[in-house]
């Protein structure tokens, strides 16, 4: 019988009378014939509550405890989502974690899975049971609960499609899929069908929230075929799939931004070889996620170099702890500079490899707008601009108008799929 994983995030399962709707849901696909396994969220709001209960004892909580106490949320939503399946008498079973063996490495809040043990779940679908796994938690070899960082729940589940080869992971959420821009900031955003693997990739780490980026990647190394849909409605959704042919002939396919990013500057590093090792290097020890990185040429008269970077700017106060190492160690002379009112606006599209002048497209449109370009990044397949925060909603509008990519424009009528989305003026209704 073929496996069909299904996750439900936190609108999904808010309430009692959601939760008994997404037990509907999963009996009709348990019903197609699929054994089903179920991965969900805490119900909505509930993380930020335990996360906030922790924060009225300290500013501080150890992490190891923090995990131990979020993890709860997710129990619940599997207990209750168990007791309403078999109140509508279908065999369920709800597991933690530890109960399926989702073993991750002991860096609490932000863990890794490692390895996920696929007989526990099979011994539960072979009795004839729907099973259903607590999302977002795992366990260390010490046995300690851990989590997979906010929004985990995803890569939980798309990580069990492929220890377990599931046919297919839907991903059902608050939203009806994957859109050009943020339908909240963009209305005419419009709804793609299918997007390529390494698209959602970079629209997941350049601020799309729709997918957690871990569960796009082991989506991407193990070939799971993701579909994104809504649990409020029957639309289809988007998948998530390989790079096809048809991608490419698209220039762009969406309009991201994030606006949680703050920009370090160091000033007056010597130009020679090792500095750039020795400031990364110690930003990694600390375990501080570098997002853009940008140096500037060496200065002729003083020989020296100014780095920019951007972290997260919940990292900013450990940057401060590596500069303050570095100025000790003497690879520091010079001042430097934390800019927190930054924005990332980036664009996105496979099809940028094959068609010129997307850049400078780009660009022409920040500067008809008047807002300036800070830092430039790119990749085979996205641009990056760092902008001023107030200014990044304007840029995303913007662009999403320019490039043609809502659903009134010219290029999207000519497609199929997107005439499709735009047949269903209901599909981007929020829950
Ligand atoms: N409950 C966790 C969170 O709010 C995990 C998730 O929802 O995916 O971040
Ligand atoms: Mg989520």
């Amino acid at each position: 019988m073929d496996i069909l994983v299904q996750k439900y995030g936190g609108t999904s399962v808010g309430s009692v009378e959601r939760i008994k709707n997404v037990a509907r849901r999963i009996i009709r696909s348990k019903e197609k014939g699929y054994s089903v396994v179920v991965v969900v969220s805490a119900m909505s709001g509930e993380t930020n509550r335990l996360i906030d209960l922790a924060q009225q004892v300290t500013a501080e909580p150890a992490k190891r405890e923090m995990d131990m106490l979020v993890s709860t949320g997710e129990q619940v939503s599997i207990a209750l989502l168990a007791i309403a399946l078999q109140d509508m008498g279908h065999p369920a079973i709800s597991m933690t974690a530890a109960q399926v063996g989702i073993r991750t490495d002991a860096n609490f809040m932000n863990a890794r899975i490692q390895h996920i043990d696929d007989k526990p779940m099979k011994a539960e679908l072979k009795k004839g049971r729907i099973v259903i796994v607590a999302g977002f938690q795992g366990i260390d070899v010490g046995n300690n609960i851990t989590t997979l960082g906010r929004g985990g729940s995803d890569t939980s589940a798309v990580a069990l499609a492929a220890a377990l080869k599931a046919k297919y992971c839907e991903i059902y959420t608050d939203v009806d899929g994957v859109y050009t821009a943020d339908p909240n900031k963009v209305p005419d955003a419009r709804m793609l069908r299918e997007i390529s693997y390494e698209e959602m990739l970079e629209l997941a780490s350049l601020g799309s929230k729709v997918l957690h980026s871990r569960s796009v990647e082991i989506a991407m190394n193990y070939n799971v075929v993701l579909h994104v849909r809504s649990s409020l409605n029957d639309n289809e959704g988007t998948l998530v799939v390989k790079e096809t042919k048809e991608m490419e002939k698209i220039r762009i396919s969406g309009v991201t931004s994030k606006t949680d990013e703050a920009r370090v500057t160091i000033y007056d590093l010597d130009d020679k070889p090792g500095v750039a090792a020795a400031v990364f290097s110690e930003l990694a020890a600390s375990r501080i996620n570098v997002d853009m990185i940008v140096q500037s040429s060496a200065l002729e008269k003083t020989h020296t170099n100014r780095i920019s970077f951007t972290v997260k700017k919940s990292d900013i106060k450990s940057v401060e702890g590596v500069v303050e190492k570095l100025r000790k160690a003497g690879t520091v002379n010079g001042k430097h500079l934390v800019d927190t009112k930054i924005g990332i606006v980036s664009i996105v599209g496979v099809g940028m490899k094959s068609h010129t002048g997307v850049a400078s497209q780009l660009f022409a449109i920040l500067a008809k707008n008047k807002i300036n370009i800070e830092m430039i990044s790119t990749s085979e397949i996205k641009i990056s601009c760092v902008i001023a925060e107030d200014r990044v909603l304007d840029a995303v509008r913007a662009i999403h108008r320019d490039f043609g990519l809502g659903e009134g424009s010219v290029r999207s009528a000519a497609k199929p799929a997107a005439k499709k989305a735009a047949a269903q003026p209901a599909a981007k209704k929020k829950g």
